[in-house]
């Protein structure tokens, strides 16, 4: 009797180890919202999910819209069983049911990542712009909200009047941290030079950053902004964490994809996605991350 109690105890003590280790690694699961979108939707929404899932710690299901100017009204998403909502999406309002779902997502905890146009989405929604704090383009203009940029060694809030989202030629460029401490960014190097890109300037909205990680020089003989421009950070919307990529213009086909083959935008996202999901980054830092010289790329959106 006294064995068989040992026994079932022991049996008691192995089933938790195994239940924490299997919590331990869990894939983080992930939802892309996408379906409408000025951008190829149809590459970047497949991209985003092989980089996500090829790293081994997301799963990630899509979530379709109907097409731009079908009914929206049965457009109904259930956010529900997901750690990590991503933001490929810039088109038709969603239904109330669903802004309203959104929004209580967030504000319990959720994790986002808005990439790229998705911050051109919604310029009417006051609580979406809250949430990606800064947006650009549809009619975005000073009663969006100022311009935020980085100059003399902080961010400036800027009210003068003007277009909100506009971006130069594409190009390479470097990126240069704010940031060396925040677990998304801590042991990445302070300057890191990304593949051909658009570079999203004079981006207008609440401008609530928590924490700026990197930004980018708008340089005015390719049609740029002349400013510091913001294209990496972070927001706090309730108890929700927000990472917020502004790289990324995906390209004609997943083999034709500058600016997402980069290594440095792949590794961003998933290290950006992983603290939105859990406040954590357990990834080690890359050996094939760019320099502030020279850009890599992960042409199969895979580590080597
Ligand atoms: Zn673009």
């Amino acid at each position: 009797m006294k064995i068989f109690a040992h026994r079932k105890f022991l049996l008691f003590v192995f089933s938790f180890f195994i239940a924490l280790s299997t919590f331990a690694t869990a894939p983080i699961k992930a939802l892309i919202i996408t379906g409408q979108n000025n951008h190829n939707w149809q590459v970047s929404h497949v991209v985003l999910k092989n980089i996500m899932e090829n790293s081994g710690l997301f799963t990630v299901d899509f979530s379709i819209s109907p097409k731009h100017g079908e009914k929206m009204n049965n457009y109904i998403i259930d956010f529900s069983p997901y750690q990590l909502v991503v933001l490929d999406y810039n088109g038709d309002n969603w239904p109330k049911t669903t802004q309203d779902r959104f929004l209580e997502y967030v504000r319990n905890g959720g994790g986002v990542v808005v990439y790229h146009a998705a911050n051109n989405a919604f310029t009417d929604w006051v609580e979406f712009n809250k949430i990606i704090a800064l947006g650009g383009w549809n009619n975005r203009n000073e009663s969006s909200g100022p311009w935020v940029y980085w100059k003399d060694n902080k961010l400036v809030r800027d009210n003068s009047p003007g277009v909100g989202g506009s971006h130069g030629q594409q190009s390479e460029y470097v990126l240069n941290a704010r940031n060396t401490k925040h677990p998304i960014v801590k042991g990445l190097p302070p300057k890191w030079k990304h593949g051909k890109d658009e570079l999203y300037d004079r981006m207008r909205g609440p401008g609530d950053i928590k924490d700026l990680l990197y930004t980018a020089y708008s340089e005015p003989s390719l049609g740029g902004s002349d400013r510091e421009e913001p294209l990496i950070f972070t927001v706090e919307y309730g108890k929700g964490k927000i990472f917020h990529i502004m790289l990324g213009h995906a390209g004609d086909s997943p083999e034709n994809n500058p600016s997402m083959q980069c290594t440095g935008f792949q590794v961003l996202l998933l290290r950006g996605s992983e603290w939105a999901a859990t406040g954590k980054v357990t990834q080690p830092v890359p050996k094939d991350f760019p320099t502030a010289t020279s850009a890599s790329f992960r042409k199969d959106y895979k580590a080597p």
